[in-house]
């Protein structure tokens, strides 16, 4: 059944749901984690399968066709693949992609492929054993890149993408291994620059390496050549000028896309969040589990999306960072 297309308050067309299915992670990455001491959620708080199948399509009929799966690590979440192989076969579904740390590419890369995603996000801070330890709190980067080679040998993976936050102070010694890596291997390397939602709250302005900065560095090494950006996108692409290899850069602090965004979000407990940086949300599992119909949760949800924040204020005096943490959203 088609819908009117899903809109905001200041006219952007919704068209992409980042939905998160587990707020628990194998990492403990300090961007986004605390060491320890995350408190879970309940197992009968998080979304079932068949109730995010159902708010996938509804939004899916009000033309939201790009679903994007993460968490926390989604592929913590006990069956993940089935839950996967029931978002691929929703009609209006157009693009199903996932975020993952790569922890369990390995084991799971291709059921995966087989469940019908067809973009695959794998966040990489460091190419050196001991500085992704130090970054992710976890010695697991020979897995990592043994995942990433089992995922790659899937044509229909491709092409994969490769997360890095840039921090300031650590990722400038990462860049010409990222540039090698970029060059030797058909991965698109993407800089994420550090955004104020890490649990420990150390972010500052400070930290923050600019996509632009890094973009400098790169070129010292190799020259870059841009791409056209495609409309919604969140990354400035380039590949290197002598065709081998590609890398993006994701400004969303020094160069705000929020004018162009078409985001919103769900959270693994079933709240929906219009923006990364809204201090409000919306709770969609309250009224799922008393029993309100599609057309109650279409009128709940178009209520929430029409007040989607104009843009973040992350750069203003004032800025409230949220109370939730990246793992805790959905990123
Ligand atoms: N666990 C999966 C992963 O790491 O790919 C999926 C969830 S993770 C929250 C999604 C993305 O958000 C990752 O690429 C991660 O690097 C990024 N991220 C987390 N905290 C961030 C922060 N404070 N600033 C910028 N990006 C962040
Ligand atoms: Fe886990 Fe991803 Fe957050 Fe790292 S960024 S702690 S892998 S959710």
């Amino acid at each position: 059944m088609a819908r009117e297309q899903l809109v905001d308050g200041h006219g952007r067309q919704i068209g992409d749901v980042r939905v998160s299915v587990t707020d628990r992670c194998s990492f403990r990455c300090q961007y986004c984690m605390p060491a320890e001491g995350m408190p879970w959620l309940a197992r009968d708080e998080l979304l079932r399968f068949e109730e995010i199948e159902r708010l996938v399509r509804l939004l899916a009929e009000m033309g939201v066709g790009d679903v994007r799966l993460t968490g926390g690590e989604p592929l913590v979440r006990r069956d993940f693949p089935r839950l996967a192989g029931m978002l691929a076969k929703i009609p209006g579904v157009a693009d199903l992609s996932i975020t993952t740390n790569g922890f369990l590419l390995e084991r799971d890369s291709q059921a995966l492929v087989e469940a019908g995603i067809n973009r695959f996000n794998v966040s990489l801070d460091a190419l050196q054993r001991d500085r992704f330890y130090e970054m992710t709190r976890r010695d697991a980067l020979p897995r990592v890149l043994r995942g990433l080679e089992t995922l790659a040998a899937f044509p229909e993976a491709h092409p994969i993408k490769i997360n890095a936050v840039a921090i300031r102070g650590f990722t400038e010694q990462e860049i010409p291994a990222f540039v090698r890596f970029a060059r030797e291997h058909p991965y698109e390397v993407r800089f994420i620059e550090f955004m104020p939602l890490d649990a420990d709250r150390n972010w500052k302005p400070e930290s923050v390496l600019r996509g632009e900065e890094i973009r400098a560095l790169v070129e010292q090494i190799e020259p870059l050549e841009p791409e056209t950006r495609e409309p919604h996108a969140t990354a400035r692409t380039y590949h290197f000028a002598d065709g081998r290899g590609r890398i993006g850069f994701i400004n969303p602090v020094s160069e705000p896309f929020c004018a162009d965004c078409n985001r919103i979000r769900l959270t693994a407990e079933g709240k929906l969040r219009t923006c990364l940086f809204s201090i409000n949300e919306t709770d969609l599992r309250g009224p799922i589990r008393d029993g309100a119909s599609d057309d109650d949760l279409e009128e709940i949800i178009r209520a929430a999306v029409w007040r989607k924040e104009l843009k973040h204020r992350v750069n203003e005096p004032g800025f409230i960072q949220p109370a939730r943490s990246m793992s805790a959203i959905g990123g």
